[in-house]
C-alpha cells in the first residue's frame, strides 16, 4: 500500500505540472512552447502511471513507457529549444526513439532481465537530451535563467546515461515479475521524482520570467502603433540622456506631428484617423536604429530618440520619414489622398534637462508648422523662412476629394 501511495506521487507531480504549465499558458497567452511544457509533463505522468498500473511481467510494460516518455521527451525538448529560437532536429530524435525500440524489442524477446531493458531506454532518453543540449548551446540566449534550463537539460543527459548502469551494477539481474521489488526501482522513482520537480522549478521560473516580461512590454507599448507610449518614451529618453551625457556621446530628439489631423477625423471618422496614425508609426518604427527609442507621445505626434546621432544626420533621418510619409497611401481614406507630417529636430546641449531639449524640437516643429508645413526644422539652424511649394495633392484638396 505505501508503495503504492509513493509510486502514485511522482506521476501525480508531473500532472500537477502539467496542469500549471497548461494554465500559463492559457491565461497568458502565452507562446505554444508553454504549452509543450505542459503536454511533456502530461505524457511523462503517462509513462509513470503505466510503469506502476500495467502487470509487472507483461512484455509491452517497457514499450508502453518507452513511448509515452520519448514522446513527452521529444515534445518537452523541441518546446526548450523554440523558447531559446533554436530548432532542434526532430526527424533524428524520432530516429533514436525508432532505433531504441527496436533494440528493446530484441532485448525483450532474449531475456526475462529488465537490466538491459533499462539501459537501452534510459540510453535512448540520454542521446535525446545529449541532442537538446547542444542544440541549446548554440542559442545566443544566456539570461541566467537560460544557462538554468541548458544545465538542468545536461544533467538529465548524465543521469539517463549513467545512472542505469551504475546501479545494475549493484543489481545484478532483475527479473520482469520482481521489477517493482527491486532497488533500482524504489531509486528510480525517487531520482525522477527529484528531477522532475527540480526542473519543473526552473521552467516554472522562465514561464514567470516571460509572463511578467510580456506583460511590462504591453503596459510600456502604445496600442496602436506598437511603439513606445508617452510614459515609457519619457522614461527610455531621461535614461539615453544621462548616459549620452556620462559618456559624452550626441543625443537627437525629433519631434513629429501630423500636419492638418484633425480635418482628417472630421472628414474620415476617428476610425480612419487611427489607422493612419499606425502608418506612420510603423513607417517610424522601420526606419529607426536597434538603439534608438520611438514613442506616440500624443494623438499624432511623435517622437524620436536618435543615439549617438548629431542633428544633421538626425535631421537627414527625419527628411526620409517625411518623404516616405508624403508618398504613403492611406487605404481608409480617399486612394488619391496623400498626408504630410512637420518634423523638429534638435541636439542635446551638455547639461540640457529632457524638457528644455524637448521644448527646443518642439519650438523647431512649431517653426515647421508655421512655415508651410510638410518639412523638418533643425533648432541650432533656423532655416531662411521661405516656405517651400506644398506637394500635390494636400489638405486643401481633402475636402474636395471626399466629396468626389
Ligand atoms: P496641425 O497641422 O497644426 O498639426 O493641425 P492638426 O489638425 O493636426 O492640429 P492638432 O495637431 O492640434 O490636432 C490633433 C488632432 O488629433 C485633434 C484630435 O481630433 C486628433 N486626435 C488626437 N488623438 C487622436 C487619436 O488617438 N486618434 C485619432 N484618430 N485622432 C486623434
Ligand atoms: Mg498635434
Ligand atoms: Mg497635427
Amino acid at each position: 500500500m505505501q508503495t503504492q501511495i509513493l509510486g502514485l506521487l511522482t506521476p501525480l507531480m508531473a500532472l500537477l505540472f502539467a496542469v500549471t504549465f497548461a494554465v500559463f499558458w492559457w491565461a497568458g497567452r502565452m507562446q505554444r512552447h508553454v504549452l509543450g511544457f505542459a503536454i511533456g509533463y502530461a505524457l511523462f505522468a503517462a509513462g509513470f502511471l503505466a510503469t506502476h498500473f500495467l502487470p509487472a511481467d507483461a512484455f509491452y510494460l517497457f514499450h508502453t513507457t518507452q513511448a509515452f516518455y520519448s514522446l513527452g521527451m521529444i515534445v518537452y525538448l523541441v518546446s526548450l529549444c523554440e523558447r531559446a529560437g533554436q530548432r532542434v532536429h526532430l526527424g533524428s530524435l524520432i530516429g533514436v526513439y525508432a532505433i531504441s525500440a527496436a533494440v528493446l524489442a530484441i532485448a525483450v524477446s532474449l531475456t526475462q532481465d529488465v537490466g538491459p531493458r533499462l539501459i537501452i531506454v534510459n540510453t535512448g532518453y540520454g542521446v535525446m537530451c545529449a541532442m537538446g543540449f547542444s542544440t541549446l548551446l548554440a542559442s545566443r540566449r544566456r539570461e541566467v535563467i537560460d544557462v538554468a534550463i541548458i544545465v538542468v537539460v545536461a544533467v538529465q543527459a548524465m543521469d539517463f546515461l549513467i545512472r542505469p548502469n551504475l546501479t545494475l551494477m549493484f543489481e545484478k539481474e532483475i527479473l520482469a515479475a520482481a521489477y517493482r521489488d527491486s532497488v533500482y526501482y524504489s531509486l528510480i522513482g525517487l531520482v525522477l521524482g527529484v528531477k522532475s520537480v527540480a526542473s519543473a522549478m526552473v521552467l516554472i521560473g522562465a514561464t514567470i520570467i516571460e509572463w511578467t516580461t510580456a506583460l511590462r512590454q504591453k503596459s510600456e507599448r502604445d496600442a496602436v502603433t506598437g511603439l513606445h507610449n508617452r510614459g515609457s518614451f519619457e522614461r527610455s529618453m531621461r535614461e539615453l540622456l544621462s548616459r549620452a551625457q556620462t559618456e559624452g556621446r550626441p543625443l537627437s530628439l525629433v519631434v513629429v506631428d501630423i500636419d492638418h489631423f484633425k480635418q482628417v477625423n472630421d472628414i474620415w471618422g476617428h476610425q480612419s484617423g487611427d489607422q493612419v496614425i499606425s502608418g506612420l508609426g510603423e513607417l517610424i518604427r522601420k526606419r529607426v536604429r536597434r538603439y534608438d527609442v520611438a514613442g506616440r507621445i500624443g494623438g499624432e505626434e511623435f517622437c524620436i530618440a536618435v543615439w549617438d546621432c548629431e542633428d544633421e544626420p538626425a535631421t537627414q533621418l527625419s527628411e526620409r520619414v517625411r518623404k516616405a510619409f508624403a508618398r504613403l497611401e492611406h487605404s481608409s481614406l480617399s486612394n488619391d489622398i496623400r498626408l504630410t507630417a512637420s518634423f523638429g529636430v534638435a541636439e542635446a546641449r551638455e547639461g540640457e534637462s529632457y524638457e528644455q531639449l524637448f521644448a527646443r524640437a518642439d519650438e523647431a516643429l512649431y517653426r515647421a508648422k508655421a512655415r508651410g508645413r510638410n518639412r523638418v526644422e533643425n533648432a541650432e539652424a533656423p532655416s531662411d523662412g521661405q516656405p517651400r511649394p506644398l506637394p500635390v495633392p494636400m489638405i486643401q484638396d481633402l475636402k474636395r476629394a471626399a466629396a468626389d
